[in-house]
């Protein structure tokens, strides 16, 4: 293990936020979990810096999960079980399954970061979410000192959520991910305009492959490349209301967007609302709300992170005080 001091984490996040970590190591072997346990520091995890608005210089220690390899953990006539351990990035394992005919993540395709965060907030696009092919985490409990592993259940994923996210979090380091991806994939076309981009790209019969690049097309076209402006894509979550909430608005604002989530319950796409409230394309200094997505808070050069979290704070009660609906943050604020 090689322990650095005073390093800057511009970029290691998306957002491009320049903040320093007091300390500062790459997890490449598991098995220097044991020694950077007793280490005397806070301890942060940093995947691919996708879902993390940095606020302040980090105090403690930030391990950045270089953890490799993808393995074959069984196989039978239907499906093949993938263990990926958690520093993957999670495309080129997207990649790595469409290009051997697996199916099940290929709506995934382009999302950024690692694999290791995939369970943290269940991942989602497109109509198909992480938890859908995930038969287990196996991560190091600090407190404990051991690996454990949850099946799907025990992780408790939700909209965007988990047990990770929640009743452990800051408490575990996920170590690795079993997918379950099938040799006979029933495609999701549904969501999006995945369809029409298969007939634009002149696609007849779909495979996992044309629905990866054609959702790699799609989300191109669509969301702003960190590398050029920096952002942590979505920063809100979509809020899901109540029916009879939802009725009332409706009266008020016929045209309000929304998606079934249960008999009582329904789901509104947060960008609306904060387009609605005028946000979409504000631009103060050098930070923002991106022009074509207003669920995209954006860092045009130097913001630092203090301003990016102010600012999503008054999206937040401008949208209450027009909606009554109160937003949660999606990004992992440090
Ligand atoms: C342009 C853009 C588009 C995006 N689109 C989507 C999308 O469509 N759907 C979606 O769900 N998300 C999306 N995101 C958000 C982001 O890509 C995901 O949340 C991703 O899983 C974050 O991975 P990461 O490795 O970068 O995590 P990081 O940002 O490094 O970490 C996020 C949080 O997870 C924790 N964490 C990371 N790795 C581990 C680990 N091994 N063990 C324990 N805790 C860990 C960190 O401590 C932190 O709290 C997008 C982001 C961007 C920038």
């Amino acid at each position: 293990m090689h322990l650095q001091q005073n390093i800057s984490l511009l970029p290691y996040n998306t957002f491009g936020i320049d903040v320093q970590a007091a300390y500062f190591t790459e997890l490449k072997d598991i098995n220097d979990l044991e020694a950077i346990t007793e280490l005397p520091y806070e301890k942060h995890i940093l995947g691919g810096g996708s879902n993390i608005l940095l606020t302040q210089p980090i105090k403690g220690l930030v391990i950045h999960n270089q953890l490799k390899g993808i393995t074959v953990e069984k196989e039978d006539d239907n499906h093949v079980w993938l263990r990926v351990q958690a520093g993957e990035v999670w495309h080129e394992l997207v990649l790595y399954a469409v290009n051997t005919g697996l199916g099940g993540i290929e709506n995934l395709a382009l999302i950024p970061g690692t694999v290791g965060a995939s369970p943290m907030q269940n991942i989602g696009a497109y109509g198909v979410e992480a938890k859908d092919t995930i038969e287990s985490v196996t991560f190091w409990y600090w407190n404990e000192k051991r690996l454990l592993t949850y099946n799907n259940r025990e992780c408790e994923f939700g909209y965007r959520a988990s047990i990770f996210k929640e009743g452990l979090k800051d408490k575990v380091f996920i170590t690795s991910v079993v997918y379950k991806l099938s040799k006979q994939p029933r495609y999701n076309t549904s969501y999006g305009a995945i369809e029409q981009e298969l007939e634009e790209m002149g696609v007849k019969e779909p495979s996992v492959k044309a629905i990866a690049y054609a959702v790699m097309n799609i989300r191109m076209s669509k969301l702003p490349d960190p590398k050029v402006i920096g952002n942590a894509g979505s920063f809100f979550k979509n809020p899901t209301i109540a029916r009879t909430e939802y009725e009332i608005l409706l009266e008020k604002y016929p045209s309000l967007p929304s998606y079934k989530v249960s008999d009582n319950l329904v789901k509104i796409p947060a960008g609306w609302l904060i387009e609605q409230c005028g946000w979409k394309g504000y631009k103060i200094d050098d930070m923002g709300v991106h022009a074509k997505q207003a669920l995209v808070l954006v860092n045009y050069g130097k913001a630092h992170g203090k301003e990016i979290w102010q600012l999503s704070g008054e999206i937040l009660r401008s949208v209450k005080e027009r909606f009554g609906i109160e937003l949660e943050r999606e990004v992992q604020v440090w």
